[in-house]
């Protein structure tokens, strides 16, 4: 068996040994602290990627690591057939801090969907005459298992992976018209993000959401909200519903909770007891070690009140990322809310600001051939935002220049 050194020819790795279906950046990334990361080579990083909205206490939280080290020591692993206090610390702390009555444990975004899902047809057979259709929006993102990408907002029809779970009715989002037109008496329940995060960072009207909100009640089917990239501090809340001031009846969190380990939650209202013994479980959801981490990452974002350092640090890279549309005419847009921001250029020219950025040691991502995202761990400093925009302002002028 070969070894793999210091020097790792990452490329013919992948080559020889990857199934090719995901594209990555030119660089094996070996150590992270903080809002920093360094590759095999020494170089180092700002990471406004974060692990695509994860790392949200930062690379190497000495809290979060304490806590799985000592975890590790402990106990891994007994399955759901046990109770282990990781677990139990960690419904508690994330129930009594949100509006849900009731939480189960996953190890995915996609994997919670497909429990609220499944949760939300079970309400529709027992209480709303066997509907079973869900509603979900266009440019959406629920997860690439079988059913999470059926419910994701795309075309599907040229779909290789036909056929799909059918029952999901896609509608443009932030247009309430196109929800009423579409519910009937098939509907058990409306699937939305607070704020659209890989379909570009949309913010929709606060008007928008309060009003899916009242037609879910005037028809009595269930709003789910996809929180699994808004929550856990990224909109400067604890969970995006709130900054929007409205309830939702599921959500589902993933990947800020465990602080970069794995895991996933659907967490309900008092009606999650639809769900009984045999209807639903996982091996590895909820075991100890994410548990631990998740419970750890949770209390480091309460306790450090990381939302209203969120909130300081989103008001000051909107008005840095101000500056930078003034300064570069290749900006048409800025949105975002929270530390979840998104750069949209009046052209095709993310993947080359993310090479020229990359060169210069900053990490983004591209959430559209036209739109980069940045979205950093929650405690980035200030000064690490006005490191991040001077790079983004030296990487942007680079390609304007070439494209000249
Ligand atoms: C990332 C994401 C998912 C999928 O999560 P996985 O952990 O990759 O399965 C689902 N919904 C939203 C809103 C996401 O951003």
């Amino acid at each position: 068996m070969s070894s793999i050194s210091n020097e790792v020819n990452w490329k013919k790795i992948e080559e020889d040994y990857y199934m090719f279906c995901v594209r990555r950046q030119p660089m094996v990334i070996v150590r992270g602290k903080g809002s920093r990361v360094w590759d095999q080579n020494g170089k180092e990083y700002l990471d406004f990627v974060a692990g695509w909205a994860v790392n949200n206490v930062g690379h190497s939280n000495e809290d979060v690591a304490k806590e799985i080290s000592n975890q590790a020591n402990t106990l891994l692993q007994t399955s759901n057939q046990f109770y282990t206090v990781p677990q139990l610390k960690l419904a508690q702390v994330l129930i009594d801090n949100c509006c849900m009555d009731k939480i189960f444990f996953a190890n995915s975004g996609a994997e919670a969907n497909e429990g609220a899902i499944k949760l939300a047809r079970k309400y529709g057979k027992k209480n709303l005459g066997g509907a079973f259709e869900i509603i979900t929006a266009l440019n959406s993102f629920h997860g690439r298992t079988l059913t999470t990408w059926a419910a994701t907002g795309k075309p599907h029809d040229e779909d290789p992976f036909q056929p799909l779970p059918s029952g999901f009715v896609h509608v443009e989002y932030n247009n309430i018209e196109a929800i009423k037109k579409v519910t009937s008496s098939n509907t058990a329940a409306i699937m939305i993000e607070p704020v659209q995060g890989e379909g570009g960072v949309n913010i929709p009207d606060e008007s928008y959401l309060k009003a899916v909100r009242e037609w879910c009640d005037q028809k009595g089917i269930l709003l789910i909200f996809d929180e699994v990239q808004t929550g856990m501090g990224r909109l400067g809340a604890l969970f995006g519903y709130q900054r929007f001031g409205v309830e939702p009846d599921v959500m589902t969190l993933a990947k800020g909770l465990g602080g970069g380990v794995p895991i996933g939650a659907l967490l309900a209202k008092n009606f999650a007891s639809v769900l009984e013994p045999g209807d639903h479980g996982s091996t590895f959801g909820g075991n100890a070690l994410a548990c631990a981490a998740a419970f750890a990452s949770t209390n480091y974002l309460i306790e450090n009140n990381v939302v209203e350092l969120v909130n300081e640090s989103s008001q000051y890279l909107l008005s840095k990322l101000g500056e930078l549309q003034e300064n570069n005419d290749d900006i048409i847009e800025i949105r975002g809310m929270g530390l979840l921001f998104a750069i949209q250029f009046a052209s095709d020219i993310s993947a080359d600001v993310i090479n020229s950025c990359n060169d210069l040691g900053l990490l983004l991502n591209a959430v559209r051939p036209d739109a980069i995202r940045l979205m950093p761990p929650l405690n980035v400093s200030l000064d690490e935002i006005d490191e991040a925009i001077e790079k983004l302002q030296s990487g942007i002028v680079q390609i304007s220049k070439a494209n000249d």
